[in-house]
């Protein structure tokens, strides 16, 4: 297999990672004020707040507020952008915001409320979904930063000796490996995983986003190994 098609196959296979559109990113603007459907209140919205407590009125409790689009999905769980989080801190409140606002909550309200309930709690597994996975989050805090390495494709973030690397690990795979050494080299790759992950927390910490682009580029050739290793494996169980 030619390098190119190599690479063009990676940029394939990455796009099933897609889950916030460009456009859709240049339009979220910072919403400051609401009006309550029911008692008109208009009603700032204090970033400092909680979620949930700026989300229903305080005229009465059970009022849901219509969803206004955030500047970025952590600040629906009052956390910074950044790649080191308390990722137990976000399942408590992820599971806590999906209780308040999950729409058989609101059975027997209006179907305004109803809608406002659903949209409510499709953002918030959305957004669990994409920062509670170290991967997404990663391709995410990217993309807060106009860097959209799907779109872009990834190869010019990745140094000549490591693509040929690449490309001979998948010529092995494609040879044909025995299981154990395709064992060895999901470990190895776990590994390398493992690494990127490290080093990740200073890159973007200190806001070196040309670093983080590149070991995520990396990591989306290792992982695309980890799943080839995956099916060869799975295959040669179901023979
Ligand atoms: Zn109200």
């Amino acid at each position: 297999m030619k390098l190119s098609a190599l690479c063009q196959r990676q940029c394939k296979d990455t796009a099933k990672f897609r889950f916030f559109s460009n456009s859709e990113h240049k339009n979220i603007k910072k919403s400051t004020k609401v009006t309550c459907w029911k008692c008109q209140k208009c009603i700032v919205l204090n970033p400092s707040h909680t979620y949930s407590r700026r989300y229903f009125c305080p005229c009465e409790r059970r009022i849901i507020l219509p969803y206004t689009k955030h500047t970025n999905y952590f600040e629906i769980y009052d956390s910074l952008p950044t790649f080191k989080i308390d990722v137990s801190k976000l399942k408590s409140t992820y599971l806590k915001l999906q209780y308040q606002f999950h729409p058989d909550r609101f059975s027997t309200s209006s179907q305004r409320e109803q809608d406002m309930a659903a949209e409510h709690s499709a953002v918030v597994s959305t957004s669990y979904k994409t920062i509670s996975n170290t991967y997404s989050r990663a391709l995410y805090l990217l993309l807060l930063e106009g860097i959209d390495l799907e779109k872009t494709g990834n190869t010019s973030e990745i140094a000549p000796e490591f693509l040929m690397e690449m490309f001979e690990t998948n010529e092995q795979l494609e040879d044909g490996l025995n299981d154990r050494d395709l064992i060895e080299l999901k470990l190895k790759t776990h590994k390398q995983i493992s690494k990127c992950y490290s080093d990740l927390i200073p890159a973007f910490c200190n806001r070196n986003f040309a670093k983080a682009k590149s070991i995520v580029a990396q990591l989306q050739y290792y992982r695309n190994i980890l799943n080839k290793i995956g099916d060869i494996l799975d295959a040669n169980t179901n023979l």
